[in-house]
């Protein structure tokens, strides 16, 4: 896990995200399918640090989390939990496309019947999602 930097679709944000894990986590979700135009494929990073902040808008998607985009070109920059700050960003975004593996996809009963994501991995139904987010933030009473 090392840093590795990304953009926008117009350049004008730019980013180095620290700890950058080389899995894409697939997410079928509704929230997601708006956000997206499809799937997302997100990995996780310990922390990012951006050029040309004043382009970076933030959506409240929920009460929980929340969802960064390009204020000029409406590109999707990261999905961060309110609570603990854990930080997702979209894969495509980064320079070096070729590091991420799929491992696991989430809210697997939301995804359209028109596509598959090939190889052997976990797939989680919406129930089991839920039940896993609640595993890593039940411990402290979140
Ligand atoms: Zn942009
Ligand atoms: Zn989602």
């Amino acid at each position: 896990m090392t840093s590795h930097a990304g953009s926008c679709l117009c350049g004008k944000v730019r980013f180095v995200a620290e700890a950058v894990e080389t899995e894409h986590h697939v997410c079928h979700c509704g929230m997601c399918q708006k956000w997206a135009g499809g799937p997302v494929f997100a990995t996780m990073v310990q922390g990012v640090t951006f050029e040309g902040e004043e382009h970076v808008g933030v959506y409240a998607s929920s009460d929980w989390a929340e969802r960064g985009f390009c204020r000029n070109c409406g590109s999707n920059l990261f999905y961060r939990m309110k609570e603990t700050g854990q930080l997702l960003m979209p894969t495509g975004l980064f320079d070096d496309r070729s590091i991420f593996r799929v491992t696991g996809e989430i809210f697997i009963d939301c995804k359209p019947p028109g596509y598959d994501i090939a190889g052997d991995h976990p797939r989680l139904t919406e129930q089991q999602t839920f039940a896993m987010f609640e595993q890593q933030t039940g411990s402290d009473g979140a």
